[in-house]
């Protein structure tokens, strides 16, 4: 008898097993479960082309709706998946109903990470707004008025793509960032300079090393008015006629743990999707997973990302399992700039830059003669050879590495 496959979470990831699934053949039943109304879309967009008004709804969609038909995946959209019943292999829906499963994908990606201050209670207030999804942007999109003050809270690469977006459409735009430079986390010094004076330039004001003690609200209660802001013990308050919270995302696993599936920040997975139940997989977002590259486990938040894992999780379903070996990727757009980043940089120990003009730059994460990560702001040639040299570990020469009139390729020894 056909298995029958049942995914929960309609995004990025979950829209592309299944329908992966179909083109390499698999003839089993497929029924995609998700909370939202859209069929999957793309969310890059979201904080730059579409919220800049250049990308309609449909041209963020993975595949045109009519293609799940076609395919004969069964869409089961503003549904969400509230238990799994193992014992039984079923999945329990918000609506009553209990879909079957052989298989069970979670692709139930994240949400993004709330402010938590006393006596705040973020759903009561207007103009106070968090960007994960396609109905944030529809409520957000109003707001985006020239000459309204916007307060950012968090300098991460969501929180700097919308400052790029507001910043263009003439909103008044301050980002308060905790730690003492931009994209502390991710990426090295030079870049997160780089990136500071792109922003500057285009009138984005900042606030690093503070962070938000409090926000004011006006009589009704509903809406913000200023953000106080703490740095070195002192606190000052921005005026806001609206706030975003961009401090990242938690993933989705009350599901899984719900049902004892093993959850470390992130579902756990092995190098083939499994969980710690084989007939159940998680992908994308949502899960931690073996790294061939870092050598250790990891839980990525990237396109990239989601759309390799699906395909493993497809490899598995299909009785073919293939570990990923790829290395790890994301990209970024912000004003006319094009980000492309490889590898993982924390821990190398020196960063070589070539190529710095105010628009374009590349740096090189080294741990040793190995180049581990590296970031490309507008040298997409630089890009290409940048992976290659990431992916292949081989040793290179940090001079000629720095040397911009050498090229890239010749840098490996
Ligand atoms: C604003 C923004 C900009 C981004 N920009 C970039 C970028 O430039 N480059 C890049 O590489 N990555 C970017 N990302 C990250 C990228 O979008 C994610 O890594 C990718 O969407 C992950 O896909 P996913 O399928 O794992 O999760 P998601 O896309 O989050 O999809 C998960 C889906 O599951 C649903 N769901 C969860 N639980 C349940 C349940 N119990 N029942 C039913 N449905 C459920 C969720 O509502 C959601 O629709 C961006 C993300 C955001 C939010």
């Amino acid at each position: 008898m056909p298995e029958h496959l049942v995914v929960v979470g309609a995004g990025q990831a979950g829209g592309e097993v299944a329908t992966t699934l179909r083109q390499r053949g698999w003839s089993g039943g497929i029924t995609l479960v998700g909370d939202e109304l859209s069929p999957p879309y793309q969310r890059p967009p979201l904080s730059k082309g579409f919220l800049l008004g250049k990308l309609t709804r449909q041209q963020l969609y993975l595949k045109p709706a009519a293609t799940y038909e076609r395919f004969n995946i069964a869409l089961r959209l503003g549904t969400w998946a509230e238990a799994i019943d193992r014992a039984v292999k079923e999945l329990v829906v918000s609506d009553g109903s209990r879909l079957p499963y052989d298989r069970l994908v979670l692709a139930t990606g994240g949400r993004a990470r709330r402010l938590t201050l006393p006596g705040v209670d973020m759903d009561q207030l207007d103009n106070l707004f968090t960007l994960r999804r396609i109905d944030d942007v529809d409520a957000l999109r109003p707001h985006f008025v020239p000459g309204r003050k916007l307060v950012l809270i968090g300098g991460g690469y969501v929180g700097l793509e919308i400052a790029a977006v507001a910043a263009q459409l003439g909103l008044d735009v301050t980002v308060v960032e905790a730690a003492e430079r931009l994209l502390a986390r991710v990426t090295g010094p030079e870049v997160s300079g780089f990136l500071e004076d792109v922003h500057r330039s285009h009138g984005v004001r900042f606030r690093l090393a503070a962070t938000v003690a409090d926000v004011t609200v006006d009589a009704s209660g509903r809406r913000v008015t200023g953000v106080e802001v703490s740095a070195s013990g002192v606190v000052d308050r921005l005026d806001a006629d609206l706030v975003l919270v961009g401090i990242g995302m938690e993933p989705n696993t009350g599901l899984a743990s719900a049902a004892g599936l093993q959850v470390d920040n992130g579902i756990v997975v092995d190098e083939f999707a499994r969980t710690s139940d084989a007939d159940i997989l998680a992908i994308g977002d949502c899960a931690n997973q073996p790294s061939a590259y870092a050598g250790r486990r990891i839980r990525l938040e990237s396109a990239p990302n989601a759309i390799e894992h699906a395909k493993v999780a497809a490899a598995t379903i299909l009785g073919r399992p293939q570990a990923s070996t790829a290395t790890p990727w994301f990209w970024s757009e912000q004003y006319d700039l094009k980000l492309q980043m490889v590898g993982l940089s924390a821990g190398h120990d020196r960063c070589i830059t070539r190529g710095g003009t105010d628009t374009t730059l590349s740096a090189f994460y080294l741990t040793g003669d190995r180049v581990v990560a590296a970031d490309v702001i507008s040298r997409p040639g630089d890009f290409a050879t940048a992976r290659q040299l990431v992916t292949s570990g081989r040793p290179v020469d940090p001079e000629r590495l720095a040397d911009s009139e050498i090229p890239l390729a010749q840098a490996a020894l």
